[in-house]
C-alpha cells in the first residue's frame, strides 16, 4: 500500500431528524480512499469530521508500505498503535474505515467482488427501512413508512420511540399504532428506543408493542446497562437487540455473555471494519444468535452475504439517502433484498461522485 488519504463531507438532512436521546440537522460521511499503483481502495464511516486526522495522524503511517493482502495484519496494527490515542468512539470509525478500503482493495487487485473473496453464504441480503424519527409528524412518518413497505416492497421497518428521554409514553404509544395502519398487518414492525427507557419504563411499554405486534425492541434500555437489557429481554416478546456503540471485539462478548439480546448488533464502520466485523458474527453464532448490521448498509452488504446467521441490514434513511446520493453502483432494495456482487463489480462495487459530493466537503 502506498498511500492513504481521508476526506469528510457533511451533508444536511431533508428534514430535522431525532431519537429518544439525540437530535441533528446533518450527518458527516468520512470517506477513506487506499492507494495501489494505479488502483484505489474506498471505505468510509459517518461521525465526526475530526475523523479524518485520526486517519492522517495515527493510522495512514501504520498501514502504508504494508503488503495489500494481509488486511487482518494491517488491522491488527492500527489496533496495537492507537492504544495510548484511546481506540473506542472515533478512533475507531477511522479504523474501521480504513479497514474496509483495504478490503475495498484488495478485492480490486483481484478484480473480485468482495463477496467472492470472502466466500458468500447466501446471494440475498435482508434489509428493513429504518427512520420513522421522533422529529417527523405523522404524515411524513406515513409516508416513509408506506414508501417502504407498499412502494419497495420491503417487509420489515423502524420506527424511533422514547422520544424528550421516555417522557412522553402516549405519543410513543400514538405513533406506534400509526405505524402499524401505515404497513398493515403482514409487515414486521420493529422500534428503537436508542437507550431513552428506565428498565421499568421499557418492560411496561413492551405490554403496547406486544399489542401492535412490534417484534423488535431495539436498545430499550441504555446498552451500557447489561443487566437491565437482560431483565427486558426476559420481561418482554420482542427481540431485544442492541451492540451499535461496540468498538472492539471483547464488547460484544460481554453483552453476550450477558444473556443482554437476543439479535446482536454490530457496525463495521465502527467495531474494526470488516475484518473485526465477521468475528463478531463469529460470536454471536457460537451463542446461538443471528447479527444484524448496523446503518451504513453499503459497508456492510458484501459481509453481510458471507455469514451464515445473518438476520438482516439496517436501511437507514439518513445513510441511503448520502450513499444514493454520493455513490455510483449503490444497491436496490426492492423487495426487501439487496444482492451485492451480483453486479460483478471489484470490491464493494462503489464508486464516490466526486462532483456531487464536492459541495459538501468540510
Ligand atoms: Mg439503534
Amino acid at each position: 500500500m502506498e498511500a492513504v488519504d481521508a476526506t469528510a463531507y457533511t451533508v444536511p438532512t431533508d428534514a430535522p431528524e431525532g431519537d429518544g436521546t439525540l437530535a441533528w440537522e446533518s450527518t458527516t460521511l468520512v470517506v477513506v480512499r487506499a492507494h495501489s499503483g494505479a488502483t484505489t481502495g474506498l471505505g468510509y464511516t459517518y461521525g465526526s469530521p475530526a475523523t479524518v486526522q485520526a486517519v492522517e495522524q495515527h493510522l495512514a503511517g501504520v498501514v502504508t508500505g504494508r503488503p495489500v493482502w494481509d488486511v487482518p495484519a494491517a488491522n491488527e496494527a492500527m489496533h496495537r498503535a492507537v492504544r495510548n490515542t484511546g481506540r473506542p468512539g472515533l478512533v475507531a470509525g477511522a479504523l474501521s474505515a480504513v479497514d474496509i478500503a483495504l478490503w475495498d482493495l484488495k478485492a480490486r487487485l483481484l478484480d473480485l467482488p468482495l463477496t467472492r473473496l470472502l466466500g458468500a453464504c447466501r446471494q440475498e441480503v435482508p434489509v428493513y427501512g429504518s427512520g420513522g424519527f421522533t422529529t417527523y409528524d405523522d404524515d411524513r412518518q406515513d409516508r416513509q413508512l408506506r414508501a417502504w413497505v407498499h412502494g419497495q416492497g420491503i417487509p420489515r421497518v423502524k420506527i424511533k420511540i422514547g422520544g424528550s428521554w421516555g417522557g412522553d409514553a402516549e405519543r410513543d404509544r400514538e405513533r406506534v399504532i400509526r405505524a402499524r395502519r401505515s404497513i398493515g398487518d403482514t409487515a414486521e414492525l420493529y422500534v428503537d428506543a436508542n437507550g431513552a427507557y428506565t428498565r421499568k419504563q421499557a418492560v411496561r411499554t413492551g405490554v403496547f408493542l406486544a399489542e401492535a405486534g412490534v417484534t423488535w425492541f431495539e436498545e430499550p434500555v441504555s446498552s451500557d446497562d447489561l443487566t437491565g437489557l437482560g431483565q427486558v429481554r426476559a420481561a418482554v416478546t420482542a427481540d431485544v437487540a442492541a451492540g451499535e456503540y461496540g468498538y472492539t471485539l471483547p464488547y460484544f462478548h460481554r453483552m453476550l455473555a450477558a444473556d443482554a439480546v437476543d439479535c446482536l448488533q454490530a457496525d463495521a464502520t465502527r467495531c474494526g471494519g470488516i475484518t473485526v466485523w465477521l468475528r463478531v458474527a463469529a460470536l454471536a453464532e457460537a451463542a446461538g444468535l443471528q447479527i444484524s448490521g448496523h446503518c451504513a448498509p453499503h459497508a456492510h452488504a458484501h459481509a453481510a452475504a458471507c455469514v451464515p446467521n445473518l438476520r438482516h441490514l439496517e436501511w437507514f434513511h439518513d445513510h441511503t439517502r448520502i450513499e444514493q446520493h454520493l455513490f455510483d453502483g449503490v444497491l436496490d432494495p426492492h423487495g426487501g433484498t439487496v444482492r451485492p456482487g451480483e453486479a460483478q463489480s471489484p470490491g464493494l462495487g462503489l464508486t464516490l461522485r466526486t462532483e456531487a459530493a464536492e459541495r459538501y466537503r468540510v
